[in-house]
């Protein structure tokens, strides 16, 4: 289905990008450095600079990043690691992949974060350690966080994934925990042509030790020796040389998606939606735009109908999802409830102020209709 505005643009970036994009190609062609070498290595301390973190390895993909921290940090079998019961299911499977037992943690009806007080509450006996995410690009209050988790002896494994660039009082997201983990899948901010992900940490231990069991557990500058059991979750010279051809515009790209956010949040000031919250300490990377609404269904339908492309961030909790049904978990009554009224809007650097105005145009009228506002069969 073609839509009038798009969920996200991704051949707009792709176009400022051209140059270095077209030139990374070609450098990867011409040394067949097909897998690790220096087109990753670069990035590596490219993407650690960045974040402002010592260490970074490249990774296959986002979930192989989380499963390769969680494995580095000893989780397995008997422990427990909490995770928001509303996240993109990568975050459970990570934990379920090295044996630990995922425990549901409820999140904020403004941001729809989990933060200290819900991963406090979810507290058991046998928790090893906790999976802040960030999501929608908002970053958790890292601060009240990190006192949590060492007050209690607990690691802390940041899921990045969607805040790329995104800050907590100066600090940039995945750089606060032990370990901060990135997925480059194309849609998110800065997106890969392809499977992508990363690892970043201030730990020498831990930087080595993942990048042995990405890499079948070889010893450090070892090729023949095989130290621990390992796997392949390696990232491509490809991807990696593309993200450094695309890096020098995150920023960029970033404030625009924070531009057409604050619109967005000005411009439905008036309306029956709330947008979630943005903390004054925080610096969202503005990778979703998500609103809570009644009548999602019909209102989503509705603005697809005249063009209008949305997406929702998730429709149904993990917890609630058939796979990890087996677990067992306490209600989560929040992260079910905004469920069924979430709705991300369009989100893309290359947004327009006419797009942003557009949606919320259309959006008002859906709303006001069925609010009663505009209804004239009560006259
Ligand atoms: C995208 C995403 C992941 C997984 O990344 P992949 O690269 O797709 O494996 C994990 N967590 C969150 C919150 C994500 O949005």
């Amino acid at each position: 289905m073609q839509f009038r505005i798009p969920f996200v643009d991704l051949k707009a970036m792709h176009a400022e990008a051209q140059q270095g994009i077209d030139a990374a190609w070609n450098a990867v062609t011409d040394t067949c450095d097909f897998i690790g070498g220096p087109h990753v290595e670069a990035f590596e301390a490219q993407w650690a600079a960045f974040c402002g973190s010592r260490y970074c390895v490249g990774t296959s993909d986002g979930t192989a990043a989380l499963e390769l921290a969680l494995r580095a940090l000893g989780a397995g079998p008997g422990d427990d690691i909490l995770v928001p019961a509303n996240t993109f299911v990568a975050t459970w499977e990570a934990v379920v992949a090295v044996g630990a037992r995922p425990v549901a943690v409820d999140v904020d009806p403004e941001t729809l974060l989990a933060g200290v007080d819900d991963f406090a509450e979810a507290m058991t006996s046998n928790t090893v350690g906790i999976i802040p995410v960030h999501l929608f690009g908002q970053p958790v209050n890292m601060t009240e966080v990190v006192q949590f988790a060492r007050g209690n002896g607990l690691w802390i494994v940041e899921d990045a994934a969607q805040a790329h660039g995104s800050t907590w009082n100066g600090q940039r997201a995945g750089s606060m925990g032990d370990i901060g983990c990135f997925s480059f899948y194309p849609g998110k901010n800065l997106g890969a042509f392809g499977d992508a992900g990363a690892i970043v940490t201030n730990s020498e231990f831990l930087a080595d030790r993942i990048r042995s069991l990405a890499n079948h557990g070889r010893a450090k500058g070892l090729a023949d020796r095989h130290d621990i059991i390992g796997n392949n979750r390696r990232m491509d010279g490809l991807q990696a040389a593309l993200l450094s051809a695309k890096l020098p515009f995150l920023v960029d790209w970033n404030a625009r998606r924070r531009k057409a956010f604050t619109r967005y949040a000005e411009l439905l000031a008036d309306l029956p939606v709330s947008i979630t919250r943005q903390m004054p300490q925080a610096t969202s990377s503005c990778h979703l735009a998500v609103i809570q609404i009644d009548h999602r269904d019909a209102v989503k339908q509705a603005l697809a109908d005249i063009g209008i492309a949305t997406g929702i961030h998730y429709r149904m909790p993990c917890h609630l999802q058939p796979a990890f049904q087996p677990l067992m978990h306490k209600p989560m009554p929040v992260a079910e409830k905004a469920a069924g009224r979430i709705l991300s809007l369009p989100m893309f650097p290359h947004i327009s102020e006419a797009q942003v105005q557009d949606v919320v145009a259309a959006l008002a009228e859906q709303l006001l209709a069925r609010a009663g506002g505009f209804s004239h069969a009560a006259e």
